[in-house]
């Protein structure tokens, strides 16, 4: 695991083609420049929430 901040936004594309609804789940590393999309709007992704800090992970593929 590498620590780094999780945000919702989104892209002046998506806003222009969509709407302000149209946001993605981004992830950028502390180390890294760049924030790189984790989920997209609407998107349903296997998870994982740990019972005793309420951590979440995400899988990087749909559900199944
Ligand atoms: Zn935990």
């Amino acid at each position: 695991m590498e620590p780094g901040c999780a945000t919702i936004r989104g892209t002046i594309l998506g806003f222009f083609v969509i709407g302000f609804s149209y946001q993605h789940l981004w992830f950028q590393k502390n180390t890294a420049k760049k924030a790189d999309v984790v989920a997209t709007s609407g998107e349903i992704r296997q998870s994982h929430r740990c019972v005793n800090c309420d951590a979440v992970s995400i899988v990087p593929f749909p559900r199944i």
